[in-house]
């Protein structure tokens, strides 16, 4: 379909902006790019369009921290909502020096579509300080993510905003959190955040989650282009928590892991690495500097190698206009957030390979920390069988809804869940309406 035969005048309703952040890697640029399509595709009405281009509240704090060496230190941290008409606020929190408005604003959005895609009854948010967490003790981290909970103690609570680890921040990090929240209101409150040790209301399966959510939409992606999963050639980048989980349970169902890589280089070995080994090399050495189970190769060649599966479970924008015409993997799964710039999709489309975006790959980890909320909100904990039965369910189900939408609209998958999610939001404000 032409864009200049839709009806919604986009150029006239996006903030002004929005040209300010052309650059192909800018993450809102990136997010809003494909959520424009989506809107347009939907024809979504031009209140709606507005509402649900711009983030409910951006709240922005100073965080005063004592250093170690008695020095006073401010840092800057960000929370923001992007949308709460489907219930509580979602999403994690990092600790990293590139943290930006504008990221923490693209990632809250993705929250959103994210959470609506799977069907979640939680809205998207997202949160962060700018800050490098390696050359802080463990001392200076406390106090910083104390006096963050604390500044935007405001928004937080299990019925409101709860936040989850994300980049540089952990369990350890949600404990902290879950802590000061709680001595503020003067109970303990575990719902308050997930991602937390299971001892203190945890979910077991949570750290298994993104990884299995990936290998469970790689197994139907694979079936609907009548491919099986055992025997399929797989490359991972990034061998984390959602890389080398994936990896493994992959692996566990028959394919062949034939590339991984991490910071340290990237690893090949055309008869299969095994993934244990390499799970072990990472746990003794803390990354797969050394690995002596492949062949080293150049850390590019890793995404172009010829293979059924790419898992991009790293970073943002590693596949770009520059190297995707060289891809030849035949499905990609987005483990990671945003691992593909808008203008890279037209050429994945063109080449016929098959992404599951990642707003639908990815979502293992929020549909189990979601198991935590309800458990810990029931009071009541659940067998890590059960956690794994319920999460297999919504990521089957989720996979067959937005491959029917993309079949009925003749769209990618990735267009095809926005247009899920974007709707789903959509309807919710209009059975809602406006309040005034
Ligand atoms: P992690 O820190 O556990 O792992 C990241 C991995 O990427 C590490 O192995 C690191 O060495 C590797 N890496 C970093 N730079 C690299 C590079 N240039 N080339 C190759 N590898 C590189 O992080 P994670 O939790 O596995 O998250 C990975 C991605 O998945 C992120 O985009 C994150 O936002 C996304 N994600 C994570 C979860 C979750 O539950 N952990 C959920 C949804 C999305």
């Amino acid at each position: 379909m032409a864009l200049d035969l839709l009806r919604l005048p986009t150029d006239s309703i996006v903030r002004p902006d929005k040209d300010r952040f052309l650059n192909e890697e800018n993450p809102f640029e990136g997010m809003m790019s494909r959520f424009d399509r989506a809107a347009e595709l939907l024809d979504l009405e031009p209140g709606i369009y507005k509402i649900l281009r711009n983030p409910e509240k951006q709240l922005i704090v100073s965080v005063p921290v004592m250093m170690d060496n008695g020095d006073v230190e401010v840092f800057t941290g960000y929370r923001v909502l992007y949308n709460t008409s489907r219930g509580p606020a979602k999403g994690g929190i990092r600790f990293d020096m590139n943290v930006t408005l504008e990221e923490v604003k693209a990632l809250a959005a993705w929250m959103t579509w994210k959470c609506a895609v799977v069907n979640l009854p939680f809205g998207g948010a997202k949160g962060g300080v700018i800050c490098d967490p390696l050359s802080m003790s463990v001392g200076e981290l406390e106090r910083v993510t104390r006096r963050y909970t604390k500044g935007i103690i405001s928004l937080l609570g299990p019925d409101t905003d709860v936040p989850a680890p994300d980049v540089n921040t952990n369990e350890r990090v949600m404990a902290w959190l879950m802590d000061t929240y709680s001595m503020h209101v003067g109970r303990t409150e575990n719902a308050v955040t997930t991602g937390k040790p299971v001892e203190m209301g945890g979910s077991l399966g949570r750290k298994e989650a993104t990884g299995r959510g990936c290998m469970l939409v790689t197994k139907e992606a694979l079936a609907h282009l009548g491919m099986d999963i055992n025997g399929a050639t797989v490359a991972v980048q990034g061998f984390g928590n959602v890389g080398s989980i994936a990896a493994k349970l992959m692996a566990q169902q028959g394919a062949k892991v034939v590339g991984i890589s991490d910071r340290a280089g990237a690893f090949y070995n055309a008869k299969g690495i095994d993934v244990d080994a390499a799970i072990k090399h990472v746990q003794q050495h803390r990354s797969l500097e050394g690995f002596t189970g492949g062949d080293m190769i150049d850390a590019e060649d890793l995404l172009t190698l010829e293979v059924d599966v790419l898992v991009p479970a790293a970073l943002e924008n590693v596949i770009t206009t520059k190297n995707a015409p060289r891809i030849r993997a035949k499905v990609i799964c987005e483990g990671a957030n945003g691992p593909t710039t808008a203008a890279a999709d037209p050429i994945l489309d063109e080449k016929g390979i098959f992404v599951i975006p990642d707003i639908l790959a990815n979502a293992g980890g929020v549909t189990v920390s979601y198991f935590e909320w309800v458990q810990d909100r029931m009071g009541y904990f659940w067998s890590e069988a059960i956690v794994n039965e319920r999460l297999g369910d919504i990521m089957t189900r989720s996979f067959g809804d937005v491959l029917q939408l993309s079949k009925q609209h003749r769209v990618n998958m990735r267009t095809a869940a926005y247009m899920l999610s974007i709707s789903r939001v959509a309807t919710v404000h209009r059975l809602r309406g406006i309040y005034a």
